[in-house]
């Protein structure tokens, strides 16, 4: 008993520590760009039109700079494109905004907010680091901020991949939705347990003491819901920001609508890219003119943060013809 009131105490006194700290954080905010216009004609075989009266998904997306990113968020976009009344929510984890990756976002001509939400500095070298977090939350701050009380939020990472199935199960979400997300940790799955139409318990190999011991990508919850909420949190405490968020909204088991047949389907899916470090490529500044396509490709991967030519750094490029590489004056000057 005592035992256990000691666990009570300790995990209340985490948690008013971690609400105290949510005030001293050095959060910041900035919206880049935002577009309420959706320029698609067509959406699937119907005109847009046609997709009036369904409820708008926002589309949550935690991203950072690396050499990954654009590539990803474009994956992701075209993705998005086949999706009717979807607001995406692009939150990057940098301090002031991309214009590089405003344009590109603005391009695609769905409806979107930029942000620049970077992650507090204290928590920039923990291990591990809380991975999305300012990002999620400069999303929420924004719901707020605009009282939306209609439609459904789903936190959607960068770099996983969607089944456009899943944006159908979502979307009339009454209060919380859950469904399987495949390629999670030592199971490759991560989801409800299903019987009889009801959740009754979560099958996932990291338990933790999570009462929802579920992935970021399992759920979604109507705005609606969420609006009653008023302390809807989710804080920077890695592993448990799924857990804490959905304890924040007083979710109860038997409110959990499965979906996906029952949980039966793969909609989403954890895929993970190789990150690497920004590439240098040597390469002389005299070349980086317009007599080759050279020097715009490199200031495209710059702009991307994919890669950058250098006199004196990184390893020489190497430029060949008929098997057989030369100078760079050879090809160049
Ligand atoms: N992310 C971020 N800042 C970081 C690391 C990750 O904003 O420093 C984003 C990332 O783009 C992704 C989400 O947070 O959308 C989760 O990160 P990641 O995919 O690396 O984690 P994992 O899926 O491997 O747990
Ligand atoms: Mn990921």
């Amino acid at each position: 008993m005592r035992h256990s009131l000691n666990r009570v105490c300790l995990w209340l006194c985490a948690f008013v520590l971690w609400s105290m700290m949510g005030h001293a954080l050095n959060e910041s905010l900035h919206i880049c760009s935002e577009s309420h216009e959706d320029r698609r004609l067509y959406i699937g075989d119907k005109p847009r039109s046609a997709y009036a009266q369904l409820p708008v998904i926002y589309f949550v997306t935690p991203t950072y700079p690396r050499r990954e990113q654009i590539p990803e968020l474009t994956r992701l976009a075209y993705t998005l494109l086949h999706v009717p009344r979807l607001h995406w929510l692009v939150a990057n984890d940098r301090e002031g905004c991309d214009t590089f990756l405003d344009a590109q976002i603005n391009g695609f001509g769905i409806p979107y907010t930029h942000m620049a939400s970077p992650m507090p500095s204290e928590f920039r070298k923990a291990k591990p680091a809380p991975r999305g977090v300012a990002n999620r939350r400069a999303a929420l701050q924004w719901l707020h901020q605009h009282n939306l009380t209609n439609g459904v939020l789903y936190f959607g990472d960068d770099d996983n991949t969607y089944d456009l199935r899943l944006f159908s199960e979502i979307r009339h979400t009454q209060r919380v939705s859950m469904f399987p997300v495949g390629l999670i940790a030592e199971y490759a799955i991560s989801g409800p347990v299903v019987r009889e139409g009801k959740v009754v318990a979560f099958l996932d190999s990291w338990v933790a003491g999570r009462r929802w011991p579920v992935d970021m990508a399992g759920f979604a919850v109507s705005l609606s819901y969420m609006a009653q909420y008023p302390n809807v949190n989710m804080p920077y405490k890695p592993g448990y920001e799924e857990d804490l968020f959905l304890r924040s909204i007083g979710l109860h088991i038997d409110q959990i609508e499965p979906r996906g047949n029952n949980c039966t389907e793969i909609l989403v899916w954890h895929t993970q890219t190789k990150n690497k470090k920004s590439a240098v490529v040597r390469l002389e500044n005299r070349y980086m003119d317009e007599r080759s396509n050279l020097g715009a490709l490199f200031r495209l991967l710059e702009q991307m943060g994919v890669a950058r030519a250098s006199e004196s750094e990184g390893l020489v490029a190497t430029i060949s013809k008929n098997g057989k590489s030369k100078s760079h004056a050879y090809f160049l000057s």
